[in-house]
Order: C-alpha cells, then sequence, then structure tokens
C-alpha cells in the first residue's frame, strides 16, 4: 500500500482538485492507497489570522467570510448539484467553526485553542476531497485522523503516543484499505479525551509518514509544486538542481536547518522502517521527482538554505566570570521552556550565542527569566544561511556583501548568520 500526501497548493482550487482526481487515477488506483491532505491554499495562514483576531476580541468576521466563500467557490465548481451533501457537510464545519470562535474560553490559553480552529481548514478539504473523488467513481472512506493519531497537549506541536496510534491504525485501516481509497487529514491528531491537536505548520508530511510507518507503507509520495527535492529554494536562488535520489540522513539535516520542502519530523518514521519517500511534482506527474532512501553517492552538489526571521541572543555573565557548564544550563533551560529551539551556537569565554527562530512573546519571557543572572544582547530581523557540502565558490558567492555576525563551519557544513 502506499501514501499519497497532497499539501495546500495541489487542493488549491477546482482545477487543482481534477489535477489530483488525475493523478490517483494514473499513479495511485493501482495499488492500496492512504491519500493525506492539507488545507486549501492559504487556509491555515487565513484561518489563524481569524483565530487571533477572535481571541483579541477584534472583529474577525471579514476575514472568515473571505474564507468561507473561498471555499465554496470551488465547492460549487466542482459539484454542480446544488444538493450534494457537501454543502451541507461545509456549512456544518462552518457554523461549528464560528460556535468555536465565539465560545473561546481564553483561560485555556491561546495555543490550546489555536488547535481547536485552525484544524478546521484540514477537515474541510478533506470532506471535499472525500466527495470529489467519489463523485469521480473513486470509491473512499472519510477517516477523521484526530481518531487515530494519538499526540500529548503539547499544543501547535504535538508529541505522538506512538504505541497508541500504531494500534488503532492497524485495528481498523487495513481491513478498509482491502475495499477502498481512505481519505484523511494531514496536520491533526486528537488526545485521549478527544481534544484536537496540530504536529506543527507544514506537519502533514509528517502525518503521511505515521501513516505509512504504522500500516508499514510500500512507498510514501509528497505531491508538490516543485520537481522534488532542489538544492536550494527557487524563491532565493535562480538556478537549481534536483536531487534525483538522496538519503535519509542527507534529507533530515537539511530539514533541520531550515530547508522547507519536507517537514523535519517527516524522515525518521519512514527511515526506521525503509519506507522511500518520493517527492513528486503535482504539475508533471511523470517527472522523476526525488526518491529519498537508504542509498549512497559520490557526491552531493552543494545544498543553500536560508532561514529568515532569526535572532541572535548572546548571554554573557555580570560579573566576567567564565560561562560555566553551570550557567549554560540555566540557559538551555530557558530556552527549552520557552520551546525556543537552537539553530547555531557558539560558545567563548566570557559569552554563549545561540540563534534561534524569533518569537517576540517567548523572546520577551526568556530576557524576564534570564536578565538577572546575565547580561543580554540580541539583534532580531536576522537570516541564517547553511550550505551543506560546501566548496569555495558555494561558500564565495553566498557571503558575498553580506554583513556576518556569526559563523561557524564543520566539515560538511557551512553556517553564517547576517543581517
Ligand atoms: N495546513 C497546515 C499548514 O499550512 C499543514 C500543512 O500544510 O502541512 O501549515
Ligand atoms: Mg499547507
Amino acid at each position: 500500500m502506499k501514501i499519497y500526501k497532497f499539501g495546500g497548493a495541489s487542493v488549491k482550487s477546482a482545477d487543482a482538485f481534477r489535477n489530483l482526481a488525475q493523478i490517483v487515477q494514473n499513479h495511485g488506483s493501482k495499488s492500496k492507497l492512504l491519500i493525506v491532505v492539507s488545507a486549501m491554499g492559504k487556509t491555515t495562514n487565513a484561518l489563524e489570522q481569524v483565530f487571533d483576531q477572535a481571541f483579541h476580541n477584534k472583529d474577525y468576521n471579514n476575514t472568515l467570510q473571505q474564507s468561507r466563500d473561498y471555499h465554496f467557490e470551488v465547492v460549487q465548481a466542482l459539484f454542480p448539484d446544488e444538493s450534494h451533501p457537501v454543502y451541507e457537510e461545509l456549512e456544518h464545519l462552518f457554523s461549528k467553526l464560528n460556535d468555536t470562535l465565539q465560545t473561546l474560553n481564553r483561560q485555556a490559553g491561546y495555543d490550546q485553542l489555536y488547535d481547536q480552529t485552525v484544524s478546521f481548514g484540514e477537515l474541510m478539504a478533506s470532506v471535499i476531497l472525500h466527495h470529489f473523488l467519489q463523485l469521480q467513481q473513486f470509491t473512499n472512506t472519510w477517516i477523521d485522523s484526530r481518531k487515530y493519531i494519538q499526540t500529548d497537549t503539547t499544543w501547535r506541536e504535538a508529541k505522538i503516543d506512538w504505541n497508541w496510534t500504531e494500534r488503532l491504525i492497524k485495528r481498523d485501516l487495513p481491513t478498509i484499505l482491502e475495499q477502498q481509497l481512505i481519505v484523511t487529514q494531514g496536520f491533526l491528531g486528537g488526545t485521549n479525551n478527544g481534544q484536537t491537536t496540530t504536529l506543527g505548520r507544514e506537519g502533514s508530511d509528517f502525518s503521511g509518514a505515521i501513516f505509512a510507518y504504522c500500516l508499514h507503507a510500500e512507498a510514501m509520495y509528497i505531491w508538490k509544486d516543485v520537481d522534488g527535492l532542489l538544492n536550494a529554494d527557487p524563491k532565493y536562488f535562480t538556478e537549481t538542481v534536483r536531487y534525483p535520489e538522496i538519503s535519509y540522513q542527507e534529507t533530515v539535516e537539511m530539514a533541520y536547518y531550515g530547508a522547507s520542502v519536507i517537514h523535519p519530523k517527516t524522515i525518521k518514521p519512514l527511515a526506521n522502517r525503509l519506507i522511500p519517500l518520493y517527492v513528486k511534482s503535482f504539475l508533471n506527474p511523470a517527472g522523476e521527482g526525488t526518491k529519498i532512501c537508504d542509498c549512497r553517492y559520490q557526491k552531493l552538489a552543494p545544498a543553500y538554505i536560508i532561514k529568515e526571521n532569526q535572532c541572535l541572543i548572546s548571554f554573557s555573565v555580570k560579573d566576567f566570570t567564565f560561562i560555566s557548564e553551570k550557567n549554560l544550563g540555566t540557559i538551555f533551560n530557558a530556552l527549552s521552556e520557552l520551546r525556543l529551539k537552537i539553530n547555531l551556537m557558539q560558545n567563548s569565554a566570557i559569552s554563549f550565542s545561540v540563534c534561534t527562530d524569533c518569537h517576540e512573546q517567548r523572546l520577551e519571557k526568556l530576557l524576564q527569566t534570564l536578565q538577572d543572572e546575565f547580561i543580554i544582547h540580541y539583534n532580531t530581523g536576522l537570516t541564517l544561511y547553511t550550505i551543506k557540502n560546501y566548496d569555495t565558490n558555494s561558500i564565495n558567492k553566498t557571503i558575498d556583501g553580506k554583513q556576518v555576525l556569526l559563523e561557524q563551519r564543520t566539515r560538511t557544513t557551512f553556517q553564517f548568520v547576517s543581517k
């Protein structure tokens, strides 16, 4: 059996849905297939905005209405018969979303309520896809992934309870897959008392990998709007090359450094069961794409990875003593409590610097927590550049003309932070 994951861009319009059905027809209909789908287009961003407005008692009606119009426009184009049940189901989801927004219990906190709200994007997309495939004669079952992917309550970045998840998936899904396709949501999980969680932005890839792992899939496919795994983001670089084949490890490292092509947590479950991951273009499905697997090769083209919105924080001890392991422990604890991920760090005699993603609120809390013990300086709005498998040429052309605040090099990786 195979897993297909379709991201937001592959369901952003009625034509995109039609193209998706064509891909299922040409590539997926010969084997057992579970389809994981993200929210349509930029819906998650829109819902984040709706939720943020609602949480702060601002008027969210316009933003919500736009998202509603968008969904119904697509549905009207796909289902000419307005008595089709999809209309009622979508209506029902929007009314549930509205109820959720109107009854936010702010005591629960921002992140928990975020999950209860933003999750509607995937529910809507999957309901539409379920009905549309059905209409195209692909008999399929719609599955609520929150009932299978079991998590803790780390809101917005929930951790998987692998044992439970695997047990539930194995209990129900193989039997269904014997008969028909499954359509389910990416990004979502559920707790043991029925609350919705999310797995982190762009987490649908990870959802696909969880299903692949639990079902011992023969392969997972991610259908994207690029030709495969490229050595650089075409948004920033004019010349890119596609890797036809690349190892799990290399991909994990690229994702870790911030390559946006695959969610960083996706690879581990696949690698553990040696399930190959194909990254393919939904615009050019016949193209070769990239195969990510347990493979070896001589030399890879340098990979360029850019992480924006970085913050460089440096800590020094107030009385000019050296930075000790105990000091580092204090700093690491505070970073970990606040879920500020370290992307790069450097230690000197009297100071310690870290480069993290910039989250204003978390950063403020960090300063509050540590300001009594340390002198803290920080810069925001920075960019972290990483070159994997670098050579002199690739470094020179990247660093050219930039003001470098911190740099670090290992045998395979060159990184620097710049304004
Ligand atoms: N819809 C979610 C997001 O945009 C999850 C995903 O696309 O993977 O982050
Ligand atoms: Mg998305």
